[in-house]
């Protein structure tokens, strides 16, 4: 733990107390250097629930006492095509909380008041921090994917955002048939009782041919077993920060004909934009999605990182303060 001056709000900004703040494996990627800090020393810290405790000169739309969340989308220049376009999440000034800007491992943060969220009362604090990351990726990741009601789509990988993205679907999308391709037998189970349709191994064959499937997996068999799995017309989703050197060799199995050809389509997930975290939100609080959560207090934030990293996950890491 270090000690450092409360950070003082200018302009647009407000002063959040944190009370919340979840542990995601993008700060392990961040402190071992897959996505480093812009500079050092930086606060970690993007799934951040707080009460505004003080605002600059010119905030109009925040006031104190009001409970908000931040997200990874720290800020963006607001001026470029990508901004212009609703894609402010690909901008070239997009800045990450905790990442580019003091996040929220701590007692208090700055943030512009128009990058904050108010939190639906139904989830505390604790409850709603974890949905501020994996949930808004993964409500990206359906958007992208183009889905329509009544189309099929598979889900390879089922892990905490496979789960959250089935929900989603399920609410949004119900005639829509859901197609699970997952390693393990309990995963299949699980896949089968949250209402998927179809649930296999990664690399057996569904019944029909589908409109999309999200990749949520870190490996590249997983994208070759996709492609051949979508009808023409059809896309591929991958929603992973980065994807591992092992299994690359997959990818020369690749046969144009039957992988690619009858435009098929390969798109990756970058970041969230405001919309992504806002309208998941409001959906998370209708289904409703509570997440299970562990929590540990900030001094123990290290304890919690390292058994993140050693997998000894019991529902998701909130750091209360
Ligand atoms: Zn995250
Ligand atoms: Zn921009």
């Amino acid at each position: 733990m270090a000690k450092v001056p409360d950070p003082v709000p200018s302009g647009n900004e407000v002063l959040i107390k944190v009370s919340a703040c979840g542990v995601c494996h993008t700060e392990l990627d961040e402190i071992e250097g897959r996505t480093p800090p812009s500079r050092l020393p930086m606060i970690p810290g993007h799934q951040i629930i707080g009460k505004v405790a003080g605002t600059g000169v010119k905030v109009r739309n925040r006031k104190k006492g009001d409970r908000v969340g931040v997200a990874w989308i720290y800020s963006s220049c607001g001026r470029c095509s990508f901004c212009l376009g609703g894609y402010e999440n690909l901008c070239p000034e997009f800045k990450a909380t905790g990442r580019d800007a003091n996040g929220g491992y701590a007692e208090y943060m700055t943030v512009h008041e128009d990058f904050t969220y108010y939190i639906p009362e139904i989830f505390t604090d604790s409850q709603a921090a974890p949905l501020l990351c994996a949930g808004a990726v993964g409500y990206r990741s359906v958007r992208l994917s183009g889905l329509q009601n009544c189309q099929n789509i598979g889900l390879t990988g089922f892990g905490a955002s496979g789960h959250i993205v089935l929900q989603i679907i399920k609410y949004k999308y119900p005639d829509t048939k859901i197609f699970v391709f997952a390693r393990s037998r309990e995963e299949r189970d699980f896949a089968l009782e949250l209402g998927a349709s179809w649930a296999g191994d990664t690399t057996d064959n569904p019944p029909l041919l589908l409109d999309s499937i999200i990749d949520t997996t870190p490996v590249w068999k997983t994208v070759i077993e996709a492609l051949k799995n979508l009808k023409s017309g059809g896309r591929l989703v991958i929603n992973a920060i980065r994807k591992e050197e092992v299994d690359k060799a997959s990818l020369l199995k690749i046969d144009y004909s039957r992988h690619l050809w009858m435009e098929k389509e390969i798109k990756s997930v970058a970041n969230v934009a405001r919309n992504d975290v806002r309208d998941f939100l409001e959906v998370a609080s209708r289904i409703p999605i509570i997440p299970e959560v562990q929590e540990y207090n900030l001094e123990d934030a290290n304890l919690a990182l390292t058994e993140l990293k050693q997998r000894k996950i019991r529902g998701a890491k909130v750091l209360v303060i």
